[in-house]
């Protein structure tokens, strides 16, 4: 099984390096090219400056890039070229209806897409932990499941097209509330003068303990928001889910906060930072 990887981001290099690691990988290719030409000659794969020409040539094509548009644009390109009864595993964030509209897309050209979302953050790409949530056809799935194998350690196949989406919806409304109430918390621990690195260590123990805790919560504390995760996209994300909850009349008050918050952080040029950068807000 050949396999091509579009989208050498934050996440995208470190599953691409993985799936290399497995003797999978094939192609690269990047939008800004220099990233996938210092990639490939790391990883001894091939890379190409055209979306289309690396379809061309493999079997399967991962895909990890921005957002909708961006998602939808990759896909119109490769469907010119990819060869029939090739699956694109897609594992942006985006939304159900992209992921619909790029299976469509494919199906006329006897390909197979899959949504395939993840959670994990840069260190389970990095570490091929991640955890991922599976749209489309569960033949589909077992087909590739070797490949995507080599990026997450629990593959979940969710059930049809966009649903892996949806899911991942649910994972981005969750992720708001625990920054909501981690940067809340240690914002007011640093208010009291706690030690912070003793406060951070014993609370992770407890039931309060989480990933983002784990993760982010001395980098903040110590006014570190390197991204992780983009706030932007993050922000990007909860729209999505606003749109999809607006459609069943589903209130959800800390996704709205967390979106208002989002904003005036990037209308004040943290945007690239990561969602840990809510901290700048909370404290005092
Ligand atoms: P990133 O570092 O900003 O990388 C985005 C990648 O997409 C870059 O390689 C970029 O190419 C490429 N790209 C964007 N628009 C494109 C287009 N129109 N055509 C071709 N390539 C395009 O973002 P990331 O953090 O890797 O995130 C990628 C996706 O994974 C997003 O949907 C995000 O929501 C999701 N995600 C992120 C995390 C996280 O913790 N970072 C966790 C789970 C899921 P250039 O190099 O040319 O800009």
């Amino acid at each position: 099984m050949k396999v091509g990887f579009i989208g050498l981001g934050a996440m995208g290099a470190g599953m691409a390096r993985n799936v290399a690691k497995a003797g999978y990988l094939a192609a690269v290719y990047n939008r800004t090219t220099a990233i996938a030409q210092t990639l490939a000659a790391e990883l001894g794969v091939a890379v190409y400056d055209q979306p289309e020409a690396l379809a061309a040539t493999v079997d399967v094509v991962l895909l990890c890039v921005s957002a909708d548009a961006d998602v939808l644009a990759v896909v119109k390109a490769i469907a010119t070229t990819i060869k029939p009864g090739a699956v694109v595993v897609d594992m942006s964030t985006v939304s159900s209806a992209t992921a619909k509209q790029a299976a469509a897309i494919l199906a006329e050209k006897q390909a197979a897409f899959l949504d395939a979302p993840v959670s994990g953050g840069v260190e389970g790409a990095k570490n091929g932990t991640l955890a991922m949530m599976v749209g489309g056809d569960s033949n589909v799935l077992e087909r590739v499941r070797p490949v995507l194998a080599t990026m997450a350690t629990r593959i979940v196949h969710i059930g049809a097209t966009g649903s892996g989406q949806a899911t991942k919806a649910v994972n981005q409304i969750m992720c708001a509330g625990i920054n909501q109430a981690v940067t809340e918390a240690l914002a007011f621990a640093q208010a009291q003068g706690l030690p912070m690195g003793k406060v951070i260590d014993v609370i992770s123990g407890g039931a309060a303990g989480n990933w983002f805790l784990d993760h982010r919560g001395k980098t903040m504390t110590n006014g570190s928001f390197a991204p992780g995760f983009k706030l932007a996209l993050h922000h990007k994300d909860l729209r999505i889910c606003q749109s999809m909850a607006a459609q069943t009349a589903t209130s959800m008050p800390l996704t709205d906060m967390t979106v208002t918050a989002y904003e005036q952080l990037m209308a004040d040029g943290f945007g690239d930072e990561d969602i840990s950068a809510l901290y700048r807000l909370k404290k005092p």
